[in-house]
């Protein structure tokens, strides 16, 4: 998932300036997209399942209007809340007034602070968080003099990581969970405008300069007043950036904390080298988000890289479409291998993650069909043992494959000659060149950083939603 704003003062055409934003950070989400524009107060939005350059048109677009302030999403649904019903921004009309609300991630407490709502007479439309986030900051702001007041209040109740972004009439206010979990940051251009976005690939194509990364608890307030910081949750709980964004999520053209995704990654492939060298000819990635520690690796262990595996360019992640059927019909489709780079090679293979096995299973047989003699499989992400309740759908235990065999077993399942995962102790070096003072890395090691759902399924009020796509 990903937030995208634009708060300026003059009148400009910030729905293509957001369109673009989320055009930039669709690689973090890609069920469904919205964009709200705001022209003095009154807010025009649109929003539908699908890629932002699906469901906006020339026309959409344009019927959006000019504007003052935007604020936009690309959404990744986690299991069960890919409905266009769950699409962001959420709009909501409060006895104060009107605000949009976009985020990025999830809340532990979820179904704890909806059946409290629920109690108060609340009724809900979604099965998203964003709809918690909304009751929560509106009903504090029947006490609280200002939205930003009602934001910090509502921030002593949610748990889990969450990056935000609201737009009311008049400000643009973006917000971090305490322990930083997902990436927020903000840039300003050249006419003044500011821009706040999930990451800074973003920045870099609406031309904004970056300026800062939003601190884990903070609230930031951009209005015609000028930037405002509030550090009341600052320094409350320990930072917790998910490590997972340098591994997977995020784009390698980012910075976070102050250190490249792409050198965070080729880092991983430089110490995968290391813990599970082998004999090979040649190091190959599995695209997209395998590339550059397969090129970490290759220059660390001496051994030369080649372009072994073509993604067809028009696919999503496959990850992110429900059912196991599903994932494996598109990973069929996605990927191609360079015959001439395998045939006859032995060959190690580096790819980001192993989740449940499934795309390994077929890209080891690609390989080996395209002739390579040996095949060593290489994660840059360690073992996934545990669940992720921040938003990152990495299924339960029982779907998670290191959960059930070892490396050897998982090496004879693939049909591979072996498989190395990066050790746990290294992920915390990936982004030593930046400024991150602490990683979640709970899928890893089930250290969690909050407290978690004590019943997954408490969490989830799937069943209760249903919409005709
Ligand atoms: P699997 O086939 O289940 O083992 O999933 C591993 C593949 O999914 C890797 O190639 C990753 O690039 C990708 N992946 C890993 N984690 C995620 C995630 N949370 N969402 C979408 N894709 C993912």
């Amino acid at each position: 998932m990903a937030v995208f704003g634009i708060f300026g003062t003059k009148t400009a055409n910030v729905a293509s300036s957001t369109y673009y934003g989320l055009y930039a950070l669709q690689h973090r989400g890609q069920a469904s997209t919205g964009i709200v524009v705001n022209d003095d107060g009154v807010f025009h939005s649109y929003k539908d399942s699908g890629l932002t350059n699906e469901v906006f048109t020339p026309r959409i677009l344009e019927d959006l209007g000019l504007g003052q302030m935007a604020l936009g999403n690309v959404r990744y649904g986690t299991s069960g809340t890919r409905d266009r019903v769950n699409a962001e921004p959420m709009l909501v009309n409060h006895v104060k007034g009107r605000l949009a609300i976009s985020h990025d991630g999830a809340l532990v407490n979820y179904a704890e602070l909806r059946r409290e709502l629920e109690l108060e007479g609340a009724i809900f439309h979604t099965a998203n968080d964003v709809e918690v986030f909304a009751y929560m900051i509106t009903k504090a702001r029947l006490s609280e003099p200002s939205t930003e007041d009602a934001v910090c209040k509502a921030m002593e109740r949610l748990k889990g990581g969450y990056s935000m972004l609201i737009m009311s009439p008049q400000k643009l206010i973006a917000a971090r969970d305490e322990n930083g979990l997902h990436p927020l940051c903000y840039g300003i251009r050249d006419d003044g405008e500011y821009v706040v976005s999930s990451e800074t690939c973003a920045l870099n194509t609406v031309g904004a300069t970056f300026v800062r990364e939003v601190e884990p608890g903070e609230v930031v307030v951009f209005s015609k007043e000028g930037v405002k910081s509030i550090r009341t949750h600052c320094g409350k709980k320990p930072e917790r950036l998910c490590v997972f964004e340098y591994l997977y999520t995020a784009r390698p053209d980012s910075v976070i904390n102050g250190c490249s995704v792409h050198l965070a990654r080729k880092r991983a492939g430089a110490f995968l080298a290391k813990a599970h060298p082998v004999e090979a000819d040649v190091v190959i990635g599995a695209p997209d988000s395998g590339i550059d520690a397969a090129i970490g690796y290759a220059e660390e262990s001496g051994i030369p890289y080649g372009l072994g595996l073509i993604k067809n360019k028009y696919i999503g992640r496959t990850f992110i479409d429900p059912g196991q059927s599903v994932r494996e019909d598109k990973v069929k489709i996605k990927l191609n291998p360079v015959v001439e780079t395998v045939k006859g090679k032995r060959v190690v293979l580096v790819d980001d993650s192993i989740v449940r096995g499934t795309t390994m299973v077929r890209v080891v047989k690609l390989l080996r069909d395209a002739g390579a003699t040996e095949i060593h499989v290489r994660s840059s992400a360690p073992e996934f043992l545990n669940p992720c309740y921040y938003g990152t759908d990495i299924g339960s235990k029982e779907e998670l494959v290191a959960c059930k065999y070892t490396p050897a077993d998982m090496a004879k399942m693939f049909g591979a000659e072996s498989v190395g995962f990066l050790p746990i102790e290294d992920v915390v070096k990936l982004g030593e060149s930046g400024t991150c003072k602490g990683y979640c890395k709970a899928c890893f090691d089930g250290n969690y950083p909050t407290e978690v759902p004590a019943d997954d399924n408490d969490n989830k009020y799937d069943h209760k939603i249903s919409e005709n796509k």
